[in-house]
């Protein structure tokens, strides 16, 4: 495979989603340069000033991380709403305060990772340790650019590794400022290096580059295959992906006895982060007897959603992150209304930015079996609803995708609950909320969503160490 040569180096424009304004520009880094990088990694973690220092003080550093990105919070969030045009709510309200979390969830993690000793005979002693990997990577998607760096950098560096960065080509800001903070709170110099560039050439850098133990993952299910065979054709390194889905939203008959509570969840699960968002509850499976009003009361919710200027405080619907998006969603939209789909979605207000890519929430029934807007992930602010009767053939439709990152299922049947929620096939299933879990649950996806090692939770340290056995004869 040729990679970037060095002649083509060159920078990144990072363009508001929201208004065309140019945010910044960032460095291209090529294969040669992530090789440098990797190397002076390596260096870093061969020295052990981080790698083999005590982990009570390795935790002492990342709490003052947490400390630093609360003094910076609403920068941060500035800069997930400028680069990504996410609502600056969701960041203040939900990416920044979960990135701190997770950052200072993973630092006081960091001296309670025990070994084990195996039950041998008398004569030997099996002792089962927990290594840092040594230099890893982690690549990043652009639709919680801060949020999924802590997930990797929290673990990452809690277990001592020396990690390599690469945010995504549009949001890379957050990342930029967080390798800022780890250097103010004493994070050694080569230990988090952020390298900002293109997937096919700073990605791929990363995926086949021979000295990286352990990449990790967060991105769309076509370029996570890419990384896993980029990897195969090289060292092996171990991979983790956590990529798409299409998750379902259950409602058996008595799930409108929530009242708004339902109402609210369908809704942020449809359209957070204009739907956007790899656990977004695109599918909506509804029992027959309350389709009527589940519809229509879902659909005036969404219709009444403020769209706007990622940055006002009120905006719910923002633009999505390019123009390229808009139109392939639009014609998604189109295919399905052509064969036969209700489509229920709005007008766009008349004052926006005529830049910002907006598309309204927009809901759709009586979509064709086999229709793409039933199997593709759209990434975007478009859901379908379908009718079951049965408790079976929910399961059916739930499952009845390629993906299987999460799903959510509304009932006060505690027996239907647990059968629904034990017959998804499903990293994450949610009962009566939408939620993927707390920073202490495991977070992976099932099927083509997910491969690997789980994020959150001590089970992310999976990722980011190695297990070795020290096997001592004790005669
Ligand atoms: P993407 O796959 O296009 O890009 C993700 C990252 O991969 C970016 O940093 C990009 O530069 C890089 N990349 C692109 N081509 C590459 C290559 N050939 N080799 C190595 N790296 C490469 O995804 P995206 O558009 O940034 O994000 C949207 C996707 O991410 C959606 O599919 C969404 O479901 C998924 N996602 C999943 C999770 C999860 O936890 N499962 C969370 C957030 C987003």
């Amino acid at each position: 495979m040729t990679l970037t040569p060095a002649a083509e180096r060159s920078e990144l424009r990072v363009v508001n989603p929201a208004t065309g304004a140019l945010n910044t520009t960032v460095p291209v880094f090529d294969a040669e340069f992530v090789a440098a990088a990797a190397l002076e990694a390596q260096q870093v973690f061969d020295a052990g000033s981080w790698s083999r220092c005590p982990p009570r003080e390795r935790a002492a550093v990342l709490l003052r991380l947490a400390e630093l990105m609360e003094r910076d919070a609403a920068l941060l969030a500035r800069l997930d709403c400028e680069d990504g045009g996410k609502p600056l709510t969701e960041c203040v309200d939900g990416d920044v305060p979960g990135a701190i979390e997770a950052i200072r969830w993973f630092a006081e993690a960091a001296d309670k990772l025990f070994g084990r000793i195996s039950p041998t005979g008398p004569d030997h002693l099996g002792l089962v340790c927990r290594e840092p990997v040594g230099v890893v990577a982690a690549i990043l998607p652009w639709n919680y650019p801060l949020a999924m760096a802590a997930w990797k950098v929290g673990p990452a560096l809690a277990a001592g590794n020396s990690l390599l960065l690469k945010p995504a080509e549009a949001t890379p800001r957050s990342a930029l400022h967080l390798a800022r903070l780890a250097a103010e709170a004493g994070v050694p110099d080569g230990v988090l290096t952020v390298l900002t560039g293109p997937g096919p050439v700073t990605g791929t850098a990363l995926a086949r580059d021979p000295r990286i133990g352990a990449l990790s993952f967060t991105g769309s299910t076509a370029v996570g295959r890419r990384i896993l065979t980029d990897a195969a054709e090289t060292n092996f390194k171990r991979v983790s992906l956590e990529m798409g889905g299409k998750s379902p939203q259950v409602l058996m008959a008595d799930a409108l006895s929530f009242g708004e509570e339902l109402v609210e969840n369908m809704i942020e699960a449809a359209f957070l982060t204009m739907g956007q968002n790899c656990t977004a509850g695109s599918r909506v499976l509804v029992h027959r007897d309350i389709f009527e009003e589940v519809l229509a009361r879902f659909v005036n919710a969404a219709r009444a959603l403020p769209i706007g200027d990622p940055a006002d405080p009120g905006t719910r619907i923002g633009p999505l992150i390019n123009h390229a998006a808009r139109d392939r969603i639009a014609s998604a939209v189109d295919a399905a209304r052509v064969t036969g789909a209700r489509v229920y979605s709005r007008e766009l207000p008349g004052a926006l930015h005529p830049y910002g890519a907006y598309f309204p929430p927009t809901v759709l029934t009586d979509v064709p079996d086999g229709s793409a807007v039933l199997t593709e992930e759209l990434f975007g602010p478009v859901v379908t609803v379908q009718t079951f009767t049965t408790e079976a053939e929910a399961i059916r439709l739930a499952n009845d995708s390629e993906y299987g990152l999460a799903a959510s299922v509304w009932t006060r049947d505690l027996d239907a609950a647990l059968r629904l929620a034990r017959g998804i096939q499903a990293g994450v299933v949610s009962v009566n909320a939408y939620s993927e879990g707390d920073i202490t649950a495991p977070f992976r996806g099932w099927k083509q969503s997910g491969f690997g090692g789980a994020e959150k939770s001590t089970t992310a340290f999976e990722q980011w160490t190695r297990q070795k056995t020290v096997w001592i004869r004790t005669r």
